[in-house]
């Protein structure tokens, strides 16, 4: 008896043919004419190629991804006749018979490329969940303490210490009663919500300026784990690793505090850009400081601020966290933009590469959204709610200035505050200039903050720079199909 698959492919210089290879698993190249897989069962569910499907090419490779959750895959050239395929009405059951076919298909469903026909739109159902979300204050999870806006230092890419005087409310320093309130309003909002974990964030500036409050402040919120033992509370500092003596080492690791600490590479490649504002480097002071921390078993990740002076330079300082015991690197983007196309390629290699290197070194490596990915634009407004030391909250550290209520109210901010509803509500399948577009869940319209800032209008974007975002995308995307 002849197999199915022979008696398939003798037809096949005939009929449609369906023929797709990835670069994932093992590389097949199946034919088989459609008419075959195209009997319908009426048992089970037809497959169909989903409507956020998009295709490019790139260094004369064929790709297809998702436009709003990436999943880059490389195809072969002929691709559009699998596509038609797959729209001819086929089962996943018909596929038994073809397991090849069948592997690579189910592939793709996992990329949410192709999927059964009875799926609600990823869209639609997205923008439902959020409204849920926003309705019953489940898509809070983090509070954000701006603990102290001031800083010690004076990197050359940050503006915090250039906007200074506009910060000074308070000193620029959080008070007590502030922080306990904006906490108490916080862990309620938690409860009311019905989820079990919250995360509380002190953030700056440079939050140990304002040690003595911060103090009494991560001792509050360690105590309140007693007191809610049905909760899993976290708390973590973002500090730039300068200013760590005994008693703040003794503190992180009795109230069991997460430290991330800024670190831009090595000696030459951080003091370039992170130096005290007399010009002086601070490598050798974030080292010693490292290390004891680590020496304390404190949790503690890296967070290094990429561009084009250190991204070359990714694995030798992998190998450097590796030597002193460091776990976790975050890499975020620079504002790069002044950079030709080639320049933000080649740093996206680069910083691919380091990401790979870390993993395999067994450093957790992650790597932030903008031009280190191929998405960009908020990831998750609503998220986070940022209380500033005057009080008055808003929905990110360092982009939308539309304030969303008071840290005394805190609770009540997603169930009562309009801003807080508009400013949630700003995710793909909302920004009217937006839908359709190639790369619309990946780009999202971009950071909501530079859209209020150049239109007054965070629903707004900056059209002029689309073609270049989306070539920008693709090329990211193709890399990252190349690495995966
Ligand atoms: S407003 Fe800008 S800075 Fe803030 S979360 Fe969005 S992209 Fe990031
Ligand atoms: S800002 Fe432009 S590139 Fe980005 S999603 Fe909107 S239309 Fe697409």
């Amino acid at each position: 008896m002849r197999k199915p698959r022979e008696a398939l492919a003798e037809q096949s210089g005939q009929s449609k043919r369906l023929r797709v290879s990835s670069n994932i698993g093992e590389n097949v190249f199946s034919i088989i004419p459609v008419e075959a897989l195209a009997e319908q069962s009426g048992q089970s569910k037809r497959l169909r190629v989903s409507k956020y499907l998009r295709n490019f090419e790139y260094g004369g490779k064929h790709f297809l991804y998702h436009s709003c959750l990436g999943n880059p895959i490389e195809v072969v050239e002929d691709y559009p006749d699998f596509i038609e395929a797959i729209n001819s009405g086929v089962t996943l059951e018909q596929l038994n018979v073809l397991p090849e076919i069948k592997k690579e298909v189910e592939q793709l469903i996992e990329l949410s490329l192709v999927e059964f026909s009875d799926e609600p739109d990823l869209i639609e159902r997205g923008i439902i969940e959020n409204d849920e979300l926003i309705e019953t204050g489940k898509l809070v999870n983090m509070l954000v303490l701006d603990v102290s806006t001031r800083c010690n230092m004076g990197c050359s890419y940050c503006n915090v210490h250039k906007t200074q005087d506009k910060h000074d409310i308070n000193g620029g320093l959080m008070d007590f009663d502030i922080a306990k309130k904006s906490v108490d309003e916080y862990i309620k909002l938690v409860i009311e919500s019905g989820k079990k974990t919250a995360s509380i964030s002190y953030f700056g500036g440079e939050p140990f300026l304002n040690y003595k409050m911060l103090k009494r402040l991560m001792r509050y919120v360690y105590s309140l784990r007693r007191i809610y033992p049905q909760l899993s509370i976290y708390h973590g500092v973002s500090t730039n690793g300068t200013i760590i003596d005994d008693e703040i080492l003794k503190d992180l690791k009795d109230l069991e505090v997460r430290v991330a600490i800024s670190l831009d590479g090595l000696q030459l490649d951080n003091d370039q850009k992170r130096s005290f504002s007399n010009g002086k480097g601070t490598f050798w002071i974030v080292e010693q400081n490292l290390k004891k921390l680590v020496k304390q078993k404190i949790d503690v990740e890296i967070v290094t601020t990429i561009s084009e002076h250190n991204a070359f330079s990714i694995p030798k300082f992998v190998d450097f966290l590796v030597d002193i015991g460091i776990k976790d690197l975050s890499l975020k983007s620079c504002a790069y933009r002044d950079y030709e196309d080639n320049q933000r390629r080649d740093v996206y290699e680069a910083v691919i590469t380091g990401v790979h290197y870390a993993k395999k070194k067994g450093i957790r490596a992650r790597e932030g959204h903008g031009d280190l990915d191929y998405t960009r634009g908020c990831q998750g407004l609503g998220g986070i709610l940022c209380v500033e030391p005057s009080g008055d909250v808003f929905a990110c550290p360092e982009g939308i200035r539309i304030k969303l209520g008071d840290f005394d109210s805190l609770s009540s901010i997603p169930k009562k505050s309009q801003e807080y509803r508009f400013v949630s509500s700003r995710i793909t399948g909302n920004l009217p200039d937006c839908r359709g577009c190639d790369v619309e869940g990946l780009c999202r319209g971009g950071c909501a903050g530079q859209s209020e800032y150049n239109f007054d209008d965070i629903y707004k974007v900056d059209k002029s720079a689309c073609e270049s975002i989306r070539r920008n995308i693709k090329r990211n995307l193709a890399i990252r199909a190349s690495f995966d």
